[in-house]
């Protein structure tokens, strides 16, 4: 399996580095604008038609990166893509090199060396496989090179043992089958979501500066939760067991209102599963997707179709857990012992702990 990690690092937003973003921006409209016109995809087909035109301001290594570029973005849009934040795609050694805290890119000024610092987190992964990196300028004008490096990392060991499945919620966040459960950060979000709507119903100039600055809040905010349930979720295991994203049930909760839970849906909840998977890798532990197809309604003990009433999933066999943890213990088992065979396995032992009589009449 292939492990990549982007370390995004700040540099100097010099002279050279703003000018060329600024006509490698205006260089990428016009490439996305001929590849639309022209009906090209392709960058080969797309090179003779603008190549000439941009390398009257774009040295070669960026004329064929943003033409590269543009085609991407042609490809997956549904309308004409227009630039707004730009990033220009770097590879090394070509356009892009480093060598003790110096970063040596191509501008349209010739190669300008900036000093940057490696913070402790990202010190290890520098002497990874360096993959093609990004120079991006954000709204209030920071200047960051994202680094993305890339280690090919074996995970076929035979190594099985702590088997963990991992069902990922609202509510709950991630509910692991060794009985633990990351509750998600619940009043957080409701507050973020409540001054969101605050800001939106004003809909004055200096209310919608203050929308931008909040989503970015609380998207730093998720993405530091994602990273610490990650960390732990992998530290206890050495596969993990995840439902295809496909299976992140909309009916769930509800709670939180339509957009905030499609957020947590979308973006948050791939965002966890990436995270789960990088970090795994570089530990070399496996991951492992499973079709979520009723793993939340049957039964984690006989395997028949139960009930859920609130949080806790109730089985006529007379089992009863957590719905969540239930739904864990059947990822777990998925992909492991099937036909399932509850006898030869470790959670059973745990499935005791959590059953309950149930009341017959
Ligand atoms: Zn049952």
């Amino acid at each position: 399996m292939e492990s990549c990690v982007t370390a995004k690092i700040k540099i100097p937003a010099t002279e050279e580095i703003l000018a060329t973003l600024k006509v490698y921006k205006e260089a990428l409209q016009f490439c996305i604008d001929t590849s639309w016109e022209k009906k090209i995809r392709n960058n080969v087909e797309l090179h003779p038609f603008v190549y000439p035109k941009l390398r009257e301001t774009l040295p070669a290594q960026l004329a064929i990166a943003c033409i590269k570029q543009a085609c991407g973005m042609v490809k997956k849009a549904k309308s004409k893509p227009t630039i707004r934040h730009v990033s220009i795609r770097y590879n090394f050694p070509r356009s892009a090199s480093f060598k003790n805290n110096i970063l040596s890119i191509l501008t349209i000024k010739g190669r300008v060396k900036v000093r940057f610092s490696v913070p402790d987190c990202y010190r290890e992964y520098f002497s990874w496989e360096r993959a093609e990196s990004l120079l991006h300028l954000d709204r209030k004008g920071k200047c960051f090179f994202l680094f993305i490096f890339s280690k090919e990392i074996n995970t076929e060991s035979p190594l099985q043992k702590r088997v963990l499945g991992v069902d990922l919620g609202i509510n709950n966040l991630a509910a692991c089958s060794d009985g633990t459960i990351f509750k998600s950060p619940k009043t957080k979000l409701i507050q973020f979501s409540y001054m969101r709507s605050k800001l939106q119903a004003k809909g004055t100039k200096s209310a919608k500066r203050l929308l931008r600055k909040l989503s970015g809040r609380q998207r730093r905010f998720m993405a530091w939760v994602n990273h610490n349930v990650s960390k732990q979720i992998v530290a206890n295991a050495d596969t993990i067991v995840l439902e295809d994203l496909k299976g992140i049930r909309k009916s769930r909760n509800r709670f939180m209102g339509k957009r905030l839970n499609r957020w947590l849906n979308g973006w948050a909840f791939r965002q966890l599963q990436r995270f789960i998977a990088y970090k795994a890798g570089i530990l070399r532990k496996r991951v492992k997707f499973v079709s979520p197809y009723l793993t939340s309604q049957t039964c984690s003990y006989c395997g028949k179709i139960g009930s859920r009433h609130g949080d806790s999933f109730v089985c006529s066999c007379g089992f009863s857990a957590h719905a969540d943890l239930n739904a864990s213990f059947n990822l777990r088992r998925l992909p492991v012992t099937q036909p399932y065979n509850p006898c030869d396995d470790s959670i059973v032992n745990r499935l005791v702990e959590h059953r309950v009589k149930v009341p017959r009449d």
